[in-house]
């Protein structure tokens, strides 16, 4: 029995024990193009609801060849929701299709299930069945679950390091998993510590190779855990589409932005309602967690002004300008709105670029910040500040990721008063594996100018967050090396830990 026959065999074989329901698709069995395996990248979910949420999957018999080699020809690609990992009480099937225009992606969005609860979920193609995911609905809106879960990443460029980060994820048994950005760099790296390669070493700029830069990061074993662990909440930054890019009249051509765009709705678990349209994505959403938390995931990237010119503290007119954004106007009020809406006793924003300020040398006569962050745009974060404050949010915590460190920060209204109370926090996820180990120093000098900047680790990891009605945990976790590839010599350990309360903005040491 040759290897193909014999996969069909096991197939049929399960389908003959009642373990799949489903009949065989009519004129769907595998063809002479269709001999191999097309699962290779995994399973995803993603953006639950308390009724669904989107199941992915992308078809590539061979993922490193531009084409993922599935030829042009559609693929019906049926799905299976269950509520057991055997498959034997399934609750909702249905059927895609998978076509060579969206790069072989399947964005399945299962309605009606029950609030709260954990699925199972698989996909079947050509013969050949699916690893199977695990993923769940968020709970019923009014209800307080006792906790949630979730890990916070951001920044893993494929070459930098091993993905182990993912592994611990997956193990930490998560209801959410929030990707910050950076999921895939456009450049091969410059590090000298390079621990793979990419297929493609150009700069990525047309679609054929963005798809090919996210197929080969999906190969990885360690990424595919934490797809198929828990539904992720997925934004991106800068480096998916070229680094420092900005807004609508960026200097990079509408082709390359849509291209970019593309890629990341195909790769990632989001609803089809997000598919871009020309050289636009609509990225920013919220999605809530009953009555305990709600994630205001946004778009620090489309709408943002150009940043302000480094021109070593001579002139800080442009940065100074009261209406500079990073959100633009309808982010900014849609984020006001949901503020408004109140309900929730978290209110978690999903972005990317650091929030807090970090003043370099904390004289406010001088403009020496990172221009691509938020203090690039220090009227555009005045304003969503005062606007949670105003509105009486109860507890807002920035989540944040983009500088390969952790950080753990306390939320001022006026930063260069330092007697002006705490009205929010801030968790900054380090990277997962970009910038590679770190060296001698583990925790650089924190800078003295910015005492609200409580906690800074230089590490790969991620952060690890419980909340209840009652307090929050932070945990910042530490993966010990992302240049070893063996797994069975790297640990994570829990670098540091901070207590949020509820009602008392800002970290405090547990
Ligand atoms: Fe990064
Ligand atoms: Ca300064």
């Amino acid at each position: 029995m040759n290897k193909l026959n014999r996969r069909l065999f096991l197939v049929s074989g399960l389908a003959a024990g009642g373990a799949l329901a489903l009949p065989n698709l009519a004129g769907a069995g595998p063809s002479i193009a269709a001999v191999r395996d097309p699962f290779l990248l995994g399973v995803a979910s993603g953006d639950p609801r308390p009724d669904g949420m989107v199941l992915w999957t992308r078809l590539a018999q061979a993922p490193l060849d531009v084409g993922g080699g599935m030829g042009s020809t559609a693929v019906p690609v049926e799905w299976q929701v269950a509520t057991d990992e055997a498959f034997t009480n399934i609750v909702q099937t249905g059927t895609e299709t998978a076509v060579p225009a969206e790069g072989f992606s399947v964005h399945a969005e299962p309605r009606g299930l029950p609030a709260g609860a954990e699925f199972f979920y698989r996909f079947r193609a050509n013969g050949f069945i699916s690893p199977v995911g695990r993923t769940r609905t968020a709970p019923a809106p009014g209800t307080t679950p006792s906790t949630l879960t979730f890990a916070v990443a951001s920044c893993q460029h494929f070459e930098e390091g091993w993905y182990h980060a993912h592994r611990f994820m997956a193990a930490d048994d998560p209801d959410l998993i929030l990707f910050l950005g950076d999921y895939m760099y456009e450049k091969a790296s410059g590090l000298a510590t390079r621990v793979r390669w990419y297929v493609d070493f150009d700069e990525t700029d047309v679609l054929d190779e963005y798809r090919q830069k996210y197929a080969q990061i999906r190969t990885d074993p360690n990424i595919q855990a934490a797809h198929a662990a828990a539904p992720w909440l997925a934004v991106f930054d800068d480096h998916e589409l070229k680094n420092n890019w900005w807004g609508v009249s960026s200097d990079v051509p509408d082709t390359r932005k849509q291209a970019s765009f593309q890629a990341f709705w195909e790769n990632m678990p989001l609803p089809k309602a997000m598919k871009p349209v020309n050289a636009a994505i609509p990225l920013y959403r919220r999605v809530g967690w009953g009555a305990l938390a709600r994630f205001h995931m946004m778009d620090t990237r489309q709408y943002r002004w150009k940043q302000a010119p480094n021109n070593n503290n001579t002139n800080c007119t442009e940065l100074r300008r009261a209406d500079r954004t990073l959100t633009g106007a309808a982010q900014e009020q849609w984020l006001l709105d949901g503020f408004a809406a109140g309900g929730s006793r978290w209110d978690f924003l999903g972005q990317q670029v650091f929030f807090a300020a970090n003043d370099t040398d904390g004289a406010s006569s001088t403009c020496d910040v990172n221009e691509d962050a938020w203090d690039g745009y220090p009227a555009s974060r005045q304003r969503i500040t005062q606007g949670w404050v105003d509105r009486g949010v109860r507890n807002p915590v920035v989540l944040t990721g983009d500088v390969h460190r952790h950080w753990a920060n306390n939320l001022r209204l006026n930063y260069v008063d330092q007697s002006s109370p705490f009205v929010g926090t801030e968790l900054v996820a380090t990277s997962v594996t970009s910038t590679g180990d770190p060296g001698a120093t583990d925790n650089p000098p924190q800078v003295p100018n910015n005492p609200h900047l409580y906690y800074v680790g230089n590490h790969r990891g991620y952060v690890r967050v419980r909340a209840s009605a009652a307090q929050l945990t932070a945990d910042f976790m530490k993966v010990s090396s992302v240049v070893q590839k063996d797994p069975t010599k790297v640990t994570r350990s829990v670098r540091k830990s901070f207590v949020v309360e509820d009602g008392v903005p800002g970290v405090q040491e547990p």
